[in-house]
C-alpha cells in the first residue's frame, strides 16, 4: 500500500538496513529524511542531516528540520544501533554505556521527540530496530541483547500510551542481517567462513538475511497495511526463533 503523501525520518540512514529502508520507503511514495551518524555527512542522499542518536538535542532540531522541510512528520524508523561482543566478564562498563546509550536510550530520544508531530497527524507510526536477541538470549550479546529486550518493551509500553492517538509503535527483530555491523562481527573472528557457517545454521532457511528483507517489513510495519498491529515485536529472522 502506499506511502504517497508521508514523511519518513530514519536514524542510522547510512548502514546496512538503513539505506534499505530509506530505500523501501521510498519505493512506497514517502518523503524521506535520512538522518545519518555525524561523521557520515556524504552518504548521498537526497534529503540528510547529521544525528548523534544519543542527543536529545540533535534529536529535537532534527525533528524541527523535517517539520521545516516538509512540513510534517508521519513515520519515525529508529534504526541506528552499535553491537559490541563480549564475555560478561569482558563487558566493560563503557562497552554497556555505548550500548544501551545507543541501542535504547537513542530509541527513546527519538520516540521522545517526534510525538508531538507524530500526534498531529492522527495516524503515524514508529519502527524500532530490534533484535531476536532482544527476544532469545545469544552467547557473547549480554549488553547488546539487554539493550534489545529493552526496545521491545519500551515499543509495548510506547504502544498503549500512544494508541488513544492514533500512533502505532511496532518493532522488528531481524536475525543476522547481512550489513557492516555483521561484516564488523565476522572479521573478529578466527575463521570468517566457519562463523559465516554457524551464523547460516542458526537460521532454518539456511542463510542470513539480506537488508533489503528486513527493510521491507519496516515499511510495511509503516504503513496502512499494518494499520490493526500496534505494540509487536515481529522476528524477521528466517525461523531462527522457532528453533
Ligand atoms: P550498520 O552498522 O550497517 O548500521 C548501523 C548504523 O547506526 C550506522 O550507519 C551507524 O552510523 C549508526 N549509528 C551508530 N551509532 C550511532 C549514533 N550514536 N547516532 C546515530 N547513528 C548511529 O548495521 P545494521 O546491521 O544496518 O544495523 C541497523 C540496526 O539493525 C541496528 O539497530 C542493529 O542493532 C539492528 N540489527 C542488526 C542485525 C544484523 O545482523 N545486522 C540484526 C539484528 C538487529
Amino acid at each position: 500500500m502506499s506511502l504517497a503523501g508521508k514523511v519518513a525520518l530514519v536514524s542510522g540512514a547510512a548502514g546496512g538496513i538503513g539505506k534499505e529502508t530509506v530505500r523501501a520507503l521510498t519505493d512506497a511514495g514517502a518523503i524521506v529524511a535520512a538522518a545519518v551518524e555525524t561523521d557520515q555527512q556524504a552518504a548521498g542522499f537526497n534529503n540528510a542531516r547529521p544525528l548523534d542518536v544519543r542527543s536529545e538535542d540533535d534529536w529535537k532540531a532534527t525533528v524541527a528540520w523535517v517539520v521545516q522541510e516538509f512540513g510534517r512528520l508521519d513515520i519515525l524508523v529508529n534504526n541506528a544501533g552499535v553491537l559490541r561482543e563480549a564475555s560478561p566478564e569482558e563487558t566493560t562498563v563503557d562497552m554497556w554505556d555505548l550500548i544501551h546509550s545507543v541501542n535504547l536510550k537513542g530509541v527513546f530520544l527519538g520516540c521522545k521527540a517526534a510525538i508531538p508531530e507524530l500526534r498531529k497527524q492522527g495516524d503515524g507510526a514508529i519502527v524500532n530496530v530490534a533484535s531476536i536477541d532482544g527476544i532469545r538470549g545469544n552467547y557473547n550479546h549480554a549488553a547488546y541483547s539487554a539493550s534489545k529486550g529493552g526496545v521491545v518493551a519500551l515499543t509495548r509500553s510506547l504502544a498503549l500510551d500512544l494508541a488513544p492517538d492514533g500512533i502505532r509503535v511496532n518493532a522488528v527483530c531481524p536475525g543476522t542481517v547481512d550489513t557492516p555491523m555483521v561484516a564488523a562481527m565476522m572479521s573478529n573472528a578466527s575463521s570468517h567462513e566457519a562463523a559465516m557457517e554457524v551464523s547460516r545454521q542458526k537460521h532454518p532457511i539456511g542463510r542470513i538475511a539480506q537488508p533489503g528483507e528486513i527493510a521491507d517489513v519496516i515499511a510495511f510495519l509503516a504503513g496502512p497495511a499494518s494499520r490493526f498491529m500496534t505494540g509487536m515485536a515481529v522476528p524477521v529472522d528466517g525461523g531462527r526463533s522457532i528453533r
